[in-house]
């Protein structure tokens, strides 16, 4: 547990930028509030480590099967025309993917999703609307 750590935190820090769904095998999965990029979520490992490669090859697949089993789900609930996945950390070093839906005809096919555009944001509602479309498509 680290006191700095959002994602171990997960103080009000993490509450502005993101809406916890639930708990995944290994990992945390969050809806992101910033919704540019529509569906767009994260899902944070549960343990603070820095590295993919510093986890046991065990948890590493689980994560990797949590990854799916979400990009699965907006996949379902969104209809995107492709998933993009994004690991950086430079400032928040604890194992993180974001989980970006991308559309043809929207902000930034083919080329790589802004990390914070700041742009378009819902009501609680309509987050609650999504988050309950995905837990439709988890279970
Ligand atoms: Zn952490």
């Amino acid at each position: 547990m680290h006191q700095e750590c959002i994602y171990c935190s997960r103080d009000e820090r993490l509450e502005k930028l993101m809406i916890e769904i639930m708990e995944l095998s290994v990992s945390t999965l969050y809806l992101f509030k910033e919704q540019t990029y529509f569906g767009r979520c994260l899902i944070a490992l549960n343990e603070h480590q820095r590295e993919i490669f510093h986890l046991s090859e065990a948890t590493r697949s689980l994560l990797m099967a949590d990854m799916a089993k979400v990009a699965g789900a907006i996949e379902k609930a969104f209809l995107p025309d492709k998933i993009n996945y994004g690991s950086y950390g430079d400032t928040m070093p604890h194992v993180h993917f974001h989980i970006v839906p991308k559309y043809k005809d929207m902000e930034m096919w083919g080329q790589p999703f802004e990390i914070n555009p700041n742009r378009v944001y819902f009501t609680d509602e309509q987050y609650q609307g999504m988050i309950e479309k995905l837990i439709k498509y988890l279970a």
